[in-house]
């Protein structure tokens, strides 16, 4: 690394300078998936269930989220429902 007197600064670090790009950081992911389901939540809460497609991105974020409290799975219940009673 070259020091320069004049900037004081090293070569290298003035190199980065003049190549980074002035565009804005990505969004943080989790930050954007945290907004979305608030969105979804919030559409959900206010209109109720109204068959558009947010809704439908609701109930598939809602299964997701939530597939770990189904137990049994919902399969596994709907085959067992269909089995005879113990006697
Ligand atoms: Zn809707």
């Amino acid at each position: 690394m070259n020091f320069n007197a004049e900037s004081g600064e090293t070569e290298p670090a003035r190199a980065a300078q003049t190549l980074v790009p002035r565009v804005p950081a990505p969004a943080d992911e989790n930050e954007v998936m945290f907004d979305q389901l608030e969105y979804l939540v919030e559409h959900v809460t206010g209109e109720g269930l109204c068959g558009c497609s947010d809704c439908r991105r609701y109930l598939r974020a809602r299964a997701v989220l939530l597939e770990i409290f189904e137990y049994p799975a919902p399969a596994v219940r709907k085959a067992a429902a269909t089995l005879p009673e113990a006697a």
